[in-house]
């Protein structure tokens, strides 16, 4: 390819902006990153924005490389076959490679009444409006938490040391990720901060209403704020544009990343589900898959073939309010292990790693290519032996279908 090549990043969360930094590793290459906010959304940290310790943003300057211009718009369909991107509020842009990394947010409020009464969190502007209803509440009304993922947890923990009445509700096991070791780790420390825990397969939320929560049982638990952290969906935009997608709506793409449609269209982060085998939606994910991304449009610009993406590391990283956090160690498969560091010291490391993440960003803005655990040694095999067992399964399933 000779002349100047357009790369067009879909999205400036922790893979888009990683991905975006590095293209600028060529001079050949101009790339255009294409968000709808003008601040980069720090997500790790927007439970904090609702617990009022955080604004969970930072300004791109920060962490984005001054070779990247910063279109401040949304992509509303891509156009493959043309190589061109819709955008809601400024016309087109023409594209040699595409970078998808819209990300995720919320899941769809289906419980009755769920999306009239609660109040999600997976994105800016519902922690910023959850906060309001926050601030506008008396401190003693009861503040209902529904799912105990990471994001649930964390919120229950961050509003209950702010003194508020809260219950989270798990419609499951508590920290489904965690070891058993670590899961009765957050359960104390929840304790200890006053939060009321309703766990197992039986409370599961049914609906919602103005001041209640009710369980398939016909419970019903007052409250005056619910917050409805159950998972995260992604946006339809791959879908809504014709592109193979999972059943979520992730694009689907090979091992390294390239859609399984089209060479020019690379996928990273919460939206990217390579193989139909997507990593753990989580920062710690997004921001090694924006670096492999990029590495597979640079080497087909090379003329070389891509590597295919492994990981090594996993863990999980929660914060049980400011002074208390859990880093749940876990094995190459994605597992949890018996390990985990709590309390202060748990805290401590969590708070690193969030001070951590813009640094990487802002270091490979700086240093373009510097970014390296991707390439980490190990996670090969692991990742080989899960994509033959999911082959096998889903010769299994068709097996028994036929
Ligand atoms: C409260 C909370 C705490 C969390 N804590 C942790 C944690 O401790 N550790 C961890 O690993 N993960 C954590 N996560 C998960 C983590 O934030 C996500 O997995 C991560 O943000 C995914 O990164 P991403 O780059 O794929 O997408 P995102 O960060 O979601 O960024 C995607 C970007 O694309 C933009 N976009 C979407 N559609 C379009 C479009 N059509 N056009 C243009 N732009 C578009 C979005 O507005 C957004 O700016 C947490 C999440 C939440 C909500």
């Amino acid at each position: 390819m000779t002349g100047n090549i357009h790369v067009v990043v879909v999205g400036g969360g922790y893979a888009g902006v990683m991905a975006a930094n590095r293209m600028t590793m060529r001079d050949d290459v101009t790339v255009t990153l294409v968000n709808p906010r003008r601040e980069f959304v720090h997500r790790v940290r927007l439970h904090q924005l609702v617990g009022g310790s955080d604004a969970a943003v930072v300004a791109y300057q920060e962490v984005l490389a001054e070779g990247v211009r910063l279109a401040v718009d949304t992509v509303t369909r891509i156009d493959a076959p043309a190589r061109r991107v819709t955008l809601a509020a400024d016309g087109r842009l023409d594209y040699d490679y595409l970078i998808y990394a819209v990300g995720s947010g919320g899941t769809e409020l289906s419980v009755p009444g769920a999306a009239e009464f609660a109040h999600p969190i997976g994105t800016l502007e519902a922690a910023q409006r959850l906060r309001t209803v926050l601030d506008a509440a008396p401190a003693a009304a009861p503040v209902t938490v529904v799912g105990a993922g990471p994001t649930g947890i964390e919120t229950a923990a961050e509003l209950a040391e702010q003194g508020r009445r809260v219950t989270l509700v798990c419609g499951g096991v508590l920290g489904p990720y965690l070891h058993s070791r670590g899961r009765r780790s957050v359960a104390k420390r929840l304790a200890q901060l006053g939060v009321s825990v309703i766990d197992g397969s039986g409370a599961k939320v049914t609906a919602v209403t103005r001041d209640a929560v009710r369980f398939a049982d016909g419970r019903e638990l007052p409250s005056e704020i619910t917050v409805w952290s159950v998972g995260f969906g992604v946006p339809d935009l791959a879908a809504r544009s014709g592109l193979s997608t999972d059943a979520v709506g992730r694009l689907l793409t090979d091992e390294t990343l390239t859609s399984m449609d089209d060479p020019r269209i690379v996928a990273a982060g919460d939206s990217a589900a390579p193989s139909g085998l997507p990593l753990r939606m989580s920062c710690l994910n997004a921001i090694p898959l924006g670096a492999r991304a990029a590495d597979t449009v640079l080497s087909r610009l090379a003329g070389d073939q891509p590597k295919n993406l492994h990981q090594s590391f996993y863990a999980q990283c929660v914060s049980l309010g400011r002074k208390a956090g859990i880093y749940q160690f876990a094995n190459r498969s994605d597992v949890a292990v018996w390990l985990h560091i709590d309390d202060g010291l748990g805290a401590r490391i969590k708070e690193l790693v969030c001070k951590g993440i813009p640094k990487h960003l802002a270091d490979e803005a700086n240093k373009p290519g510097s970014f390296s655990l991707h390439r980490a040694p190990g996670g090969v095999a692991k990742r080989r032996k899960l994509l033959r067992a999911s082959r096998a399964e889903v010769r299994a399933a068709v097996d028994r279908a036929a």
